[in-house]
């Protein structure tokens, strides 16, 4: 793929992922940003048990879901890097070519099946910790 058209891409997923963080940011009723700036856990007192459970729940999900798309940002951001100083197909870790078909469809990726599948299993196992 030419670099124009790989940034394209990675342009209009920028632009998805930003629609859905905004939806997401404006479909909570709760301020996400202030939250994640205190640090603590919103004062449930004055709700009913169940509804603070079901908010709980809901804001949990939400907050994972902002992460996630924060994190996809985070690897388009340092893919289009990556395109400006001509390491862009490389992986982040070996060096070696993440593959046509994998950048193809992963175009954010910065690691070859390897390396990713190595991040991965090291991601879940500090989340099983
Ligand atoms: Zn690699």
């Amino acid at each position: 793929m030419e670099k124009d058209a790989i940034r394209q891409v990675l342009a209009a997923e920028a632009a998805r992922l930003a629609a859905i963080r905004d939806d997401t940011r404006s479909a909570s009723e709760l301020d996400i940003d202030q939250q994640m700036e205190s640090g603590g856990e919103i004062s449930v007192a004055d709700q009913h048990p169940a509804d603070a459970g079901t908010e709980t729940q809901y804001r949990e999900q939400s907050l994972s879901l902002l992460e996630q798309i924060e994190a996809e940002m985070n690897d388009i951001e340092h893919a289009l890097q990556k395109l400006a100083d001509g390491t862009y197909g490389k992986c982040d870790v070996c060096g070696e070519a993440i593959g046509d078909e994998r950048q193809k469809e992963l175009p954010a990726t910065a690691l070859c099946i390897d390396h990713a599948r190595q991040r991965d299993e090291v991601a879940v196992s500090y989340r099983d910790a």
